[in-house]
This record gives C-alpha cells, sequence and structure tokens, in this order.
C-alpha cells in the first residue's frame, strides 16, 4: 500500500471556507438542499474542482461528479464523497468532511503525480438530508434506483416548490442520466455517536447501517370546546399521543443496546388553547441493526399503541412512510479501510452507523464502505456539531489509501 498523507492545512482552509456557505452566528451552518446557500456551496466546489482540473459534471437530479482519470477509461470509477445540504441551523461537518476529504484526496494524487488504475471521482449527493425535500438519501436512491426520477423531480417543499425547479433556479439541472457504473464507494463521515470520542479512536470502519423504518401514527378523537364537556368524555388525541411517545421510549429502553424508538415529529391540526383536541399526526422513527429487530420493534409499538387507543377511546392509524432494510457493507473494503488505518497508525474499530447514509443507497449497486470520525459529545445536526482537525485529516489519509487500495484491486 503506498503511504501518503494529505496537506492537512490545504483541507483545513477548504473546510473553513466552506462553512462561511450559510454560517450560522453559534458555528454552524444553514445550507437546506437546493436553496441559495446550497447554490453557493455547489459553486464553490465546483469552482475548486475546475481550477485543479477535474470538470464537474451534474446529472438530471443536481448529483454533481468530478473524476480525475485513471490508467484506463473503461473501468468504472472509485466513487468518494457525500453530501453539502444541511439540517437548519445545523453543523458544518456532517456531509462536507466528505466532500471536502475527497477533494483533499484528489488534490493530493495530483501533487504527488499518482496515475491511478480506476479513475477516482468526487461526488456530492443532493438532498442527503430530507430536512426541505422528503424524503432524505433522494437522489443517492435515484443514483441506485431505488426512486424513480420523476417521483425524485416532483418532490415538493413546505412552501410549493418542486426539487425540479429549484434545480433549474440555481443552475444545476443538469443533463447526465442519473445513474452511473461504479466501480466501488467510499464515503467519510462524522460518527454523530459516542462510541469513538468514549473508545479514544481515531478511526471508525463502518460494518453497516442499521434499518430504519419511519410510519405516521395519527390519532383521532374528537374536537370539543376546552370548557363545557366534562374531562371523563373528552377523547382527548394528544394526551392518547402523549401516552405513545412514552411508549416508544419505553420500548426503545426496554430494547437497549440495539434498539432505537422515536417520536420526533408531531402535529397537532386544531393547536388552539381552548380546544381538546381531537386529533394527532406524528413520526415514529424505529432503528435497529438486524430486520427482525425493526419487525418485532415495529409490532411491540403497533401493540402498545392499540391498548392506549383503546383505553381512552381513540383511533390510531399507522401507515408506513419509508423503510431502509439494515445494509453490510462491503468485507474487501472494509479490509482495505482497516489496512489503511494500520499503516497510518491511526487507531481504529469497528461499528455499525446508527444514522443513514447516501453510502447505504449505493452499497445496492456496488462495493461500498464508510468511514468515521469522531464527534464531539456525539453531538450533530446541530451548532455544536464539531470534529477535531487532525481526525477530519485522518480520515482523509485513510480515504486515500483506501481509494488507491480500491482502485489497484478493482
Ligand atoms: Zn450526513
Amino acid at each position: 500500500m503506498q503511504l501518503m498523507k494529505v496537506d492537512r492545512a490545504r483541507l483545513q482552509r477548504t473546510m473553513d471556507r466552506m462553512s462561511e456557505v450559510g454560517a450560522t452566528p453559534n458555528g454552524g451552518v444553514h445550507r437546506l438542499a437546493l436553496d441559495d446557500k446550497d447554490r453557493e456551496a455547489r459553486d464553490l466546489l465546483k469552482a475548486w474542482c475546475e481550477e485543479a482540473g477535474f470538470p464537474m459534471r451534474i446529472d438530471r437530479i443536481g448529483n454533481m461528479f468530478a473524476q480525475r482519470e485513471g490508467r484506463s477509461a473503461e473501468r468504472p470509477p472509485i466513487l468518494i464523497g457525500s453530501h453539502l445540504d444541511s439540517q437548519p441551523m445545523a453543523g458544518r461537518f456532517d456531509g462536507a468532511v466528505g466532500v471536502l476529504t475527497a477533494l483533499e484526496v484528489l488534490r493530493t494524487l495530483d501533487d504527488h503525480r499518482v496515475v491511478t488504475e480506476c479513475p477516482i471521482e468526487l461526488v456530492n449527493w443532493t438532498n442527503e438530508e430530507g430536512a426541505r425535500f422528503r424524503p432524505p438519501l433522494l437522489a443517492s436512491g435515484v443514483f441506485a434506483g431505488v426512486y424513480d426520477l420523476d417521483f425524485a423531480l416532483a418532490q415538493q417543499d413546505d412552501a410549493g416548490c418542486t426539487i425540479a425547479e429549484e434545480l433549474a433556479r440555481i443552475g444545476y439541472a443538469g443533463t447526465q442520466a442519473p445513474t452511473a457504473p461504479i466501480g466501488k464507494y467510499i464515503e467519510v463521515h462524522i460518527e454523530q455517536g459516542t462510541v469513538l470520542e468514549q473508545a479514544e479512536v481515531t478511526i471508525g470502519n463502518v460494518t453497516g447501517v442499521v434499518g430504519i423504518r419511519d410510519t405516521k401514527v395519527t390519532v383521532i378523537g374528537e374536537d370539543v370546546h376546552a370548557g363545557p364537556l366534562p374531562m371523563h368524555l373528552r377523547r382527548d388525541a394528544l394526551v392518547g399521543a402523549a401516552k405513545m411517545v412514552l411508549a416508544a421510549n419505553e420500548t426503545g429502553l426496554a430494547n437497549a443496546p440495539d434498539a432505537r424508538a422515536t417520536i420526533g415529529r408531531l402535529a397537532v391540526p386544531s393547536n388552539s388553547h381552548s380546544v381538546v383536541p381531537g386529533r394527532v399526526e406524528m413520526v415514529l422513527d424505529v432503528r435497529h441493526p438486524e430486520a427482525g429487530g425493526i419487525e418485532a420493534l415495529q409490532a411491540e409499538l403497533e401493540e402498545r399503541f392499540r391498548e392506549i387507543a383503546a383505553e381512552r377511546k381513540l383511533e390510531v392509524l399507522v401507515e408506513e412512510i419509508w423503510s431502509y432494510p439494515p445494509i453490510e457493507f462491503d468485507a474487501d473494503l472494509r479490509a482495505c479501510i482497516g489496512a489503511a488505518a494500520e499503516a497510518h497508525g491511526y487507531p481504529h474499530m469497528e461499528l455499525c452507523s446508527r444514522a443513514g447514509h447516501d453510502a447505504w443507497n449505493i452499497a445496492r449497486i456496488a462495493p461500498a464502505a464508510m468511514i468515521f470520525i469522531p464527534c464531539r459529545g456525539g453531538i450533530s445536526h446541530n451548532e455544536r456539531e464539531f470534529a477535531e482537525e487532525e481526525h477530519i485529516a485522518a480520515g482523509a489519509d485513510v480515504l486515500l489509501a483506501a481509494a488507491l487500495a480500491a482502485s489497484a484491486a478493482c
């Protein structure tokens, strides 16, 4: 394995400059998919890639690709990257670390005049976060054949703007087909948890991604005036929903350490101080590393929800919004990542990702893997999100070595 190191100072300057785009007062960024700040971030990435001699291609769902040619033009590329969009008022590392370490890998290969077997290609996926347009991981999903292009282009934000309109408005409605053969895919990302930090380990070699199922839970009672009707005659949907939120939390705790069950989105259509709520709509998010674990959690929770509804004379409807099965990453690529971390002397360990990532979609069509770096306190999707400069550089070093090894084996 060739052992090169990236230019840490250049990588940090690049991170710092990107962090200015959509910067928030407390050190985070607000860069929702296809908004004006996302456009600015894309323009900056495009300029950097083109200055370095890697022409930028855009596909029809706005995914951005910059390729550094290899010895053989016929071979599919080793794809490396992540996303530049963010959650609202979120951190500057989630996603950007993966795209900018990929750029640093291309630049370093140029510095050392390395000729790789396969082309090495940077990618910035559109709408990873799903904050403005749902579902998340949308454009990598189109690339992997999980979603139809037309379905994706028609998705609307809360103001009714479609992805197609916003791509055209910001100048990123590309012409390239939204899929292409790829050799392998490697993504660097902050862990967004505390496993690496607690173990004082620099590099996480990700074994796979947990399965996630989101369901819409609608609780139906009856809207009535908060005054005249006696308490015992009420069919208060919000009280039922509150018990369901607690039930989700208790069930998640009871199935530790693997299970996660969360109700993080809740709407009360009446939302009035003098109306007993007759309807509540919420989203239940269930995660588990095993497909059977997801099924068991979901079944247990639906049973609890039905019991709670029956006790309070409510109705409950549960509909699936989306579901991703657990994914295991490619064994050969994981071996490359482990060997790369070892060669550099970076402490490394295997761990499972509990958040969804674009690599999850890409793993369906090509060997894929992820490299995690520590994230302070596990805090992410928050302006306080923080990753150490030396950890980002270590992630880039390992990405470089793993991409080279993967290229040699392709
Ligand atoms: Zn991310």
